[in-house]
């Protein structure tokens, strides 16, 4: 019989097809002895199968490229840490074998970061993962991971490391279901980068049998279980007339009456581009640097990788506009050169512009390698700063920007509630804003975004939130200049429209998103999107406020 499971939906479509459970049992090898004479031996096999791990890893990140690459960059260093070696070889020469001294040295790195906050369960994760691919190697047993099937299924984890998701091949994979994780978690924007349906924050989603039959619908966050030959037609059809909208619409994007909201993509480096080209982009809204500094935590790159990385990517979109952000290290994007430490809570301490305003001489870096980049480009280069608090931190970087000779816009995102209730005293220093969805819900509603069980409250739905974004786009409204919105917020078609109706000027998005969103909100007046705004703030809960949007745009 049918029923039906509600979790988060994170990456838009339709999947109907057969269950599959990831490999996610963490393997435990026996706690043997073995003679002195053996450690050196099994010193080596540690040795190797490190090596061979972190170079899959690697492998893998170059196969997969953009944001993916990063990620599975930093977690092959995990795997290689030289004082994580040399406790394995410790404890090997103290009697253990090879994967025992793995497993055991890992489990008191994990304690350590688990130790260190909340902030870290996503690291958490990448790390049990290093540890089982380890051990995996060492006793010759399959890596876990997704599972082999020439089939296509559904795919269902307890969490997915970026190591799987990254290579999830969307010709087998129809979707994935998640327990764990939340709308803004790596996991979440790896899949809208995919273009893979996917729901997280599904608990018993790990009950399921496999092989049973069920339907997701990644942009509802439904899953129907065994579902009747009515409702596989009735998704089926939907999912078809979708496929259809999108593949009519293409061109700049604008409500129906014309109004113009520009379509932008967001970007890690490069090698997210072309996707976002072949979208139909019409620029970057958010290029994510730290990305091109995670796999060295210890120092920044060169000013000379980093104006080459920049010069790739404002190449590509000659007469259209490009925001970079500088650097955003700190809580879940740590660079040991950068973030305290030892701070208590890390999402609440020196991180953003933060970290670069006691760092000058990083973002003086960042800011010459940007502006070299540009030179000669026809672009419109926009910077912008994360995690600004009011109008001093704003001044700073604008000051910084004009110290360097930077021949761009300057911004300021709003991540934080402060700097999105005084946005017109922020926009007396920088020309634009830039709502971060993900960090502006965290913050808002005291809820890290990288915690499953509180994912109720990071819906950007939330009309507490809209009222924030309400406000910045008014302000921004107030002082003839513009409000875009770059966190994942803007990747929901419906809420899109809902965000073109509460004044905010363009849209940026994952590129898989931009043709789901091009094709929604072309079917819209602006009028209608404002009606729809008002419904969804009128409303209490996310919910409510999704249902009445909806009726209005519907015309109920
Ligand atoms: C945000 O916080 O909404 C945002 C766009 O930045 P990030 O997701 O990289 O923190
Ligand atoms: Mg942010």
């Amino acid at each position: 019989m049918e029923t039906t499971l509600r979790g988060v939906g994170v990456s838009h479509g339709v999947a109907i097809g057969e269950v599959r459970h990831m490999g996610t049992a963490v393997l435990e090898p026996p706690a043997k002895q073995i003679p002195a004479q053996d450690a050196e031996r099994e010193q080596g096999r540690a040795r190797q199968a490190v090596e061979a791990v972190a170079a899959d890893l690697i492998a893998r990140g170059n196969l997969a490229g953009g944001e993916a690459q990063a990620v599975l960059e930093a977690q092959a260093m995990m795997a290689q840490d030289p004082e994580l070696m040399s406790d394995v070889d410790r404890r090997i020469a103290v009697g253990s074998t090879a994967e025992r001294a793995v497993y055991d040295a890992l489990a008191a790195y994990r304690a350590l970061l688990a130790g260190a906050g909340e902030y870290l369960a996503g690291r958490v994760a990448d790390l049990d993962d290093v540890r089982n691919r380890i051990v995996a190697r060492l006793l010759g047993v399959p890596m876990p991971g997704v599972p082999d099937s020439d089939e296509p299924y559904v795919l269902i984890a307890r969490d997915l490391a970026p190591a799987d998701t990254a290579l999830l091949d969307p010709a087998l994979v129809l979707g994935f279901v998640t327990e764990e994780g939340g709308p803004t978690s790596h996991s979440a924007i790896l899949a809208r980068a995919l273009g893979v349906p996917a729901v997280v924050a599904l608990p018993g989603a790990g009950e399921l049998a496999e092989g049973t039959l069920i339907a997701v619908d990644g942009s509802t966050g439904e899953i129907f279980v065994e579902p009747s030959d009515e409702k596989r037609a009735q998704m089926e059809r939907a999912a078809a007339e979708r496929k259809a909208a999108l593949s009519a619409s293409s061109g700049p994007g604008a409500t129906s009456d014309g109004h113009k909201v520009p379509l932008l993509a967001n970007v890690g480096g490069p090698a997210d581009v072309p996707a976002a080209v072949d979208a139909g982009a019409e620029g970057v809204g958010l290029f994510r640097t730290e990305f091109l500094f995670l796999d060295d935590s210890k120092q920044a790159p060169s000013e000379e990788k980093q104006v080459e990385a920049y010069r790739k990517v404002l190449e590509a979109f000659p007469e259209g506009r490009v925001v970079v952000r500088v650097l955003d290290a700190g809580a879940d994007k740590p660079l040991d050169f950068l973030t305290p430490a030892d701070e208590p809570n890390p999402a609440l301490g020196v991180r953003g512009l933060r970290s670069l305003l006691d760092h000058p001489e990083v973002l003086r870096t960042q800011l010459s390698a940007l502006s070299k980049a540009a030179q000669g480009l026809p672009v419109h280069l926009e910077v912008m700063a994360p995690m600004v608090a009011d109008r001093t931190d704003a001044k700073a970087f604008a000051d910084a920007c004009r110290q360097a000779g930077l021949q761009a816009k300057f911004g300021a995102m709003v991540e934080i509630p402060s700097a999105a209730l005084r946005a017109r005293s922020i926009l007396q220093e920088v020309e634009f804003l830039s709502l971060g969805t993900n960090d502006l819900a965290q913050y808002t509603f005291a809820a890290d975004r990288q915690v499953g069980a509180v994912s109720r409250l990071q819906d950007p739905w939330q009309p507490a939130l809209l009222d924030l974004v309400a406000l910045s786009a008014e302000a921004a409204k107030a002082e003839g200049k513009s409000c875009g919105v770059c966190g994942e917020a803007a990747s929901d078609p419906l809420l899109a429209c809902v965000l073109t109706g509460l004044g905010v000027t363009s849209l940026s998005m994952g590129a898989a998103s931009i043709p789901y969103v091009r094709a929604t909100l072309a079917k819209y007046t602006l009028a209608q999107c404002e009606r729809a705004a008002a419904a969804a703030r009128a409303s209490d809960t996310a919910e409510e406020a999704r249902t009445a949007a909806q009726a209005v745009l519907s015309g109920e």
